[in-house]
């Protein structure tokens, strides 16, 4: 499949696995447990030495196909999914970094994950939030303890975007893991591995999954790190007889999936996978009514400021333009002074007020009132979002539909 393009690779990977009957789904195996004729061959399966399933929260037939679907869009080595993007990052986090780690952080980052990060400074893990759309803030907070740098392509909600081809120059030059939240880009607008990240964690609820009908998160190795003298990987999971290239995954799964629990079920799984099919057709969709919903509200008198990587005058946009395929479908703009936030939201017909990002339909919400409410007002200075701002996550919906819509409501 390696040659073939980026949609025709998703549809018939299912299929290449033959499932039962020429079915051109992977099927839903929704059995918790898989049972042996012969004791030795479970045995074999629980010490690795064979491969198969045992308990569904550690590995499930329907998962796994959507594991290898994920990895051969990210062009990595293997995947684990979990139930969510929190999950995900939660589990790779804490089955990786030990207390008196450092990591290195963008500081404009998804408020949860935010939170996260936070969670894990509680518990021994330092953490140090930089400005990472430039290298040199990365690189002054390094420490000898540093031993991850995480970043996300697109951030949510100001669109900055980090400088991840020169973090990933730093961090292969210094040995230390570079993970990056590709959720808002996707495997479709930008691979990692291209700027030699460790590792992609992609929520899968958001664009790959794309109808906001199913939770999902995975975290992809990209195969590009040398965890032969990475100190934090458990002896039994470096036995000899174990691939060297796959250990951070195989202990990912262990500790950060069986241990914790967030399994991804396997009729979500099916959901995500079948919605991933179209991912492709959704973003380029999706892409071009952002740049034409960003374009109409730069130039609207009632807006004071449109943040999208897309527009010339985004601080990232050079940046954006060499690392993208296409600037991405989430954008935020602020409501000139003395307009009422809630008013203006009200009087939309079409952009729905919700909390999601990447469904097909156009969601929008006002940021500081709600997903950045609890962090408080002087991280949000931090972070560049002002009590004006509005996230808009543009949708699929006929172009000419949303502009009337924006352009009534700001009237
Ligand atoms: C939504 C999101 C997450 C978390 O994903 P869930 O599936 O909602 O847990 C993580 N990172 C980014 C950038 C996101 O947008």
């Amino acid at each position: 499949m390696k040659n073939r393009g980026f949609t025709t690779s998703i549809i018939h990977s299912d299929r290449l696995g033959k499932p039962e009957h020429g079915s051109l789904h992977k099927p839903i195996h929704t059995s918790i447990a898989f049972g042996y004729e012969k004791a030795e061959d479970l045995a074999a399966v629980f010490q690795g030495t064979a491969k198969g399933y045992a308990y569904s929260r550690q590995a499930n037939p329907t998962v796994s196909a959507l594991e290898q679907k994920i990895t051969s869009l990210e062009q990595g080595i293997g995947s684990v999914a979990f139930s969510t993007g929190m999950a995900a990052l939660a589990a790779l986090l804490t089955a990786l970094l030990r207390k008196g780690d450092h990591i290195v952080s963008s500081s404009f980052l998804f408020g949860n994950t935010n939170s996260l990060l936070n969670t894990l400074a509680g518990i021994g893990v330092e953490v140090t939030f930089v400005d990472a759309t430039e290298v040199r803030h990365v690189e002054a907070a390094l420490k000898p303890s540093t031993r991850m740098v995480l970043v996300e392509t697109i951030a949510n909600p100001a669109t900055q975007v980090a400088d991840m081809a020169r973090i990933g120059a730093l961090c292969e030059s210094k040995g230390i893991m570079y993970a990056v939240d590709n959720t808002l880009t996707s495997p479709y607008l930008f691979l990692p591995k291209s700027v030699k990240a460790t590792f992609s964690v992609n929520s899968l609820s958001k664009y790959f999954g794309g109808h906001g009908n199913a939770l999902g998160g995975a975290v992809t190795d990209l195969g590009l790190y040398d965890w032969s003298t990475f100190p934090n990987i458990l002896d039994i999971y470096k036995a000899p007889g174990n691939d060297p290239r796959m250990v951070a995954l195989l202990q990912l799964r262990k500790k950060g999936l069986r241990d914790f629990g967030g399994t991804l079920a396997p009729e979500a799984a099916h959901t995500l996978s079948v919605g991933s099919e179209t991912l492709a057709l959704r973003m380029d969709r999706a892409c071009g009514n952002a740049a034409k919903v960003a374009l109409y509200l730069s130039s609207h008198p009632k807006v004071k400021a449109v943040h999208y990587p897309g527009l010339p005058a985004h601080p990232q946009h050079s940046l954006a333009k060499e690392l993208f395929k296409r600037p991405g479908a989430l954008l935020s703009f602020v409501l000139a002074d003395g307009m009422d936030t809630f008013a203006f939201l009200n009087r939309l017909n079409l952009a729905i007020c919700s909390s999601n990002l990447g469904d097909n339909r156009t969601l929008i919400i006002p940021v500081a009132q709600t997903i950045f409410f609890e962090m408080g007002a002087k991280r949000r200075a931090e972070m560049g979002i002002e009590d004006g701002m509005m996230r808009l996550s543009v949708g699929i919906e006929d172009s000419e539909d949303l502009l009337e819509d924006f352009g009534q409501a700001l009237a």
